[in-house]
């Protein structure tokens, strides 16, 4: 049966975004599967109160919030203060399922007050919208909130200074997976110093809450043929959470 216009929409935006992510052939599926991507909803991946925690569920989450935004104030606590336009707290759904979190802000972040709305940031909306969701389903943080100067890597110590406030925020929106984009994320919440290449594709328990680690959107831009890995870590976050995964196949 021939596919309607709505059906061919449907699924060119899903090969559109597969493709983003470096994928390459699709697996054969009869035409009732093909109707079916016409009718995929987002996974709602709002919650209540996270299972995974032990912690009690945090009633007020926006007053949570803005308490640890107000805490950070004017923030004078490191030298990355020096370069900083606006700060860059945090953006998205307080009730996420995924929270992503990156290294800092670049100098769209900066000049924005928002992270990852830059070129990285395009790249990760679009491999939000290839897990079938969408932006202002996640929540995403750095773990620094300030630009550091001609985007270097944080400092040991502006991480240490810094990070205690991505730990309150993780603490409130409770998430059921956090997403470490690149190494400073990844080494920063998980202590361990190791390569991306060994640090991805595995599940982490983060104070009891799932951790994957992927590469960072920045580095997928630079070496666009780790698409395909960062897709499979993508995936299996979806199949983590319950989410509908595409019958796709990674290329070669
Ligand atoms: N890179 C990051 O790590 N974070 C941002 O917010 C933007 C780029």
């Amino acid at each position: 049966m021939p596919l309607t216009s709505d059906q061919r929409a449907a699924l060119a935006a899903r090969v559109k975004y597969a493709r983003e992510m470096g994928l390459g052939d699709f697996y054969r599926c009869e035409p009732k599967d093909i109707r079916h991507l016409e009718t995929l909803q987002p996974v709602d991946t709002r919650h209540a109160a996270s299972q995974t925690h032990d912690e009690l569920p945090v009633l007020n989450k926006s007053a949570a919030l803005t308490e640890i935004l107000d805490d950070i104030g004017e923030c004078t606590r490191c030298r990355l203060h020096k370069g900083r336009t606006k700060l860059v707290f945090g953006v998205g759904n307080e009730n996420a399922d995924i929270m992503f979190i990156g290294e800092g802000p670049g100098a769209d972040e900066d000049k924005q007050g928002e992270p990852f709305v830059g070129r990285a940031g395009q790249l990760l909306n679009n491999m939000i919208t290839a897990m079938g969701i969408r932006r202002e389903d996640v929540y995403i943080a750095n773990v620094v909130k300030c630009r550091p100067p001609d985007n270097r890597t944080p400092e040991k110590d502006e991480c240490d200074t810094c990070s205690p406030f991505l730990m309150r925020q993780i603490e409130v929106i409770q998430p059921k997976m956090i997403v470490a984009l690149g190494a400073v994320a990844a080494k920063n919440l998980l202590g361990i110093n190791d390569s991306m290449g060994n640090l991805r594709g595995k599940i982490y328990d983060f104070k009891g809450t799932k951790l994957v680690a992927t590469y960072h959107p920045a580095y997928l831009l630079r070496d666009p043929r780790q698409k395909a890995e960062a897709w499979k870590d993508l995936q299996m976050v979806m199949r983590e959470l319950g989410m509908a995964v595409p019958a796709t196949k990674a290329k070669d």
